[in-house]
């Protein structure tokens, strides 16, 4: 017999959830074609679905001549609202509005004289547009080893943004090490509640199991987080996109097993997982 339990928290955000419905609605009453600026959320199996129903994602708005373009809830730059208005583009905006407000924070932080800060991936969309608005003196901090005496040797004034699914603890640790050089430390915590919420079930839940199920996709930054968060607990932790990665041997000396997922991981993919665990155990 194998015990299986799911995080009180998982699956799909606020944020997701009214994105999808956006889409949904559009699909109804917007103008074809239809595209997504990138992926409309990190969840490969979910994006092959919108696919069927004509949402096609391009990387970029050159891609565009006409019809309904769908900024995702990562957000964007201001310059690609501008681009898309020029072109007549009908603009469906999903931008999640807890990134909507860590986008404003830094453009206030920047307004009133700070060095804008943002902890986050260089590389992620939504860290690329805040830092669009965060003004021509800002950048991104990845982990707190990056954050030096010499690269703060002219602010005196310091503002920090942090996107919205990082941790707590690497804010913290940013924000210790920054106050080092600086005499005025202005802190925005724009980390989103759905995030914090998932991290605190995820902790809870590698702590109380043998063994860990994080589902969601290998690009989705807040599902590689939940997964580096319970590994760092319970190191019998894996991630998976789909029910067909899990394998049975993982399970030998599991007796009661965990099951967590990213905030872009559909319900129905959190039960085949459960189902196919408990398959494996079936007599
Ligand atoms: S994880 Fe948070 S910020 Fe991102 S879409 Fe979900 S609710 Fe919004």
């Amino acid at each position: 017999m194998i015990e299986i339990v799911k995080a009180e928290n998982a699956g799909y955000c606020y944020g997701v959830e009214r994105a999808l419905r956006l889409v949904e609605e559009s699909l109804k009453k917007s103008p074809k074609p239809f595209y997504s600026l990138g992926p409309l959320i990190h969840n490969p199996q979910v994006v092959k679905e919108l696919r069927k129903k004509g949402i096609k994602d391009v990387n970029s708005l050159d891609e565009i001549d006409c019809g309904t373009v769908i900024i995702r809830s990562h957000g964007v730059k201001p310059s690609v609202f501008e681009i898309a208005k020029k072109k007549g583009l009908n603009i469906i905006d999903a931008t999640c509005p807890f990134v909507r407000k860590a986008q404003l924070v830094a453009a206030q932080l920047n307004e009133e004289g700070y060095k804008v800060v943002i902890i986050g991936e260089k590389t992620h969309p939504e860290v690329e547009g805040i830092l669009a608005y965060a003004g021509n003196n800002a950048f991104v901090i990845e982990t707190s080893r990056e954050i030096s005496k010499k690269k703060f040797a002219d602010a005196t004034r310091i503002g920090v943004v942090v996107q919205t699914t990082q941790c707590l603890e690497k804010l913290k640790r940013s924000v210790g090490k920054l106050l080092t050089f600086t005499l005025e430390l202005k802190v925005f915590n724009t980390i989103c509640s759905a995030t914090r919420k998932r991290q605190e079930s995820a902790r809870k839940l590698a702590s109380q199991t043998d063994l860990v199920i994080v589902i969601g996709g290998k690009n989705s930054a807040n599902t590689t987080r939940l997964f580096q968060i319970c590994r760092r607990i319970n190191p019998a932790t894996y991630h998976i996109e789909s029910p067909t990665e899990i394998q049975k041997s993982w399970f030998k000396r599991a007796k009661k097993v965990g099951i967590t997922a990213g905030a872009s991981t559909p319900n129905y993919l959190i039960n085949e997982v459960e189902n196919k665990i408990q398959s494996f155990f079936e007599p």
